[in-house]
């Protein structure tokens, strides 16, 4: 049975069990798909490549939200076409490929090394708005919470936001700690991908449930809001996405690095 399930006119998405980890399919009008994010066992890619053969659809084009390890993922079955990220986002992942290729190992081990990353990604430099496809236009929305150069997509014309790994129903933000300041770059790009609001439909997080409709996109961008507010002021935080002992690890680390000593239980 195909992993693949239509959640618009012209998208699909194939979740792993592996940290409910969405990969989005977009296809065009001549049996042509954009994929983004494939993740993220070897085995998750290979069966994508297969539905990817059983619906007629040929690889015309990758897309990497960003640079953590499980999204700039690939496989010989997916085909053998050109694959995108910001320009910021790839200089991110060559500074830190080793520790994500270590880390890949890990986690999801066996993924081909010379598919991963470096030299693999073309970059779209910041004065490209859309991904470069002959499909449904897909913006580009960049933004730098989470990680360097991280990059939504919207397709207008089915109202649907992919988000990369944020507005997850399971996973608390989980910020940039190398940057500045991360919690107002977390909070901008909330606020960039607000803006969508008005022609949303569907939102579909990197990690979680996928999104149906403005109320319930408005309740994620408000609970991450939350979060962020009693991480800054240093209030007990009462999210229930901390109940998974790893998201409780990096909200401890996130708390230590803005107050300099743990959360008092
Ligand atoms: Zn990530």
């Amino acid at each position: 049975m195909s992993r693949l399930r239509i959640v618009a006119p012209r998208v699909y998405v194939a979740s792993s069990l592996l940290y409910l980890t969405n990969s989005v399919v977009i296809e065009g009008s001549s049996h042509n798909g954009l994929v983004i994010d494939p993740a993220v066992t070897v085995k998750d890619l290979i069966s994508l490549g297969i539905d990817l053969r059983k619906a007629e659809l040929r690889t015309e084009a990758g897309f990497s939200t960003h640079a953590h390890w499980d999204h700039v993922l690939w496989n010989p079955a997916l085909g053998n076409a050109p694959r995108y990220a910001t320009d910021s986002a790839i200089q991110s992942l060559q500074a830190h490929r080793d520790a994500m290729f270590a880390e890949m190992v890990r986690v999801a081990p066996g993924h081909p090394p010379d598919l991963f990353g470096r030299g693999r990604l073309t970059p779209l430099p910041p004065e490209m708005h859309c991904v470069p496809w002959s499909g449904p236009l897909v913006q580009l929305m960049r933004h730098s919470a989470h990680a360097p150069g991280h990059a939504a997509l919207f397709v207008q014309e089915s109202g649907v936001l992919i988000c990369g790994d944020m507005l997850s129903d399971v996973e608390i933000p989980l910020l940039d700690l190398t940057a500045s300041d991360p919690l107002k770059d977390y909070r901008d790009g909330l606020h960039l991908l607000s803006t969508v609001d008005p022609e949303l439909r569907i939102f579909i997080p990197g990690h979680g449930h996928v999104g149906y409709g403005n109320k319930e996109f408005q309740y994620r961008i408000g609970a991450d809001l939350k979060y962020l507010d009693s991480l800054e002021e240093g209030l007990t935080c009462t999210d229930s996405r901390l109940s998974v002992p790893w998201l409780q690890a990096e909200h401890n680390t996130q708390w230590s690095h803005f107050h300099g000593h743990n959360e008092p239980k």
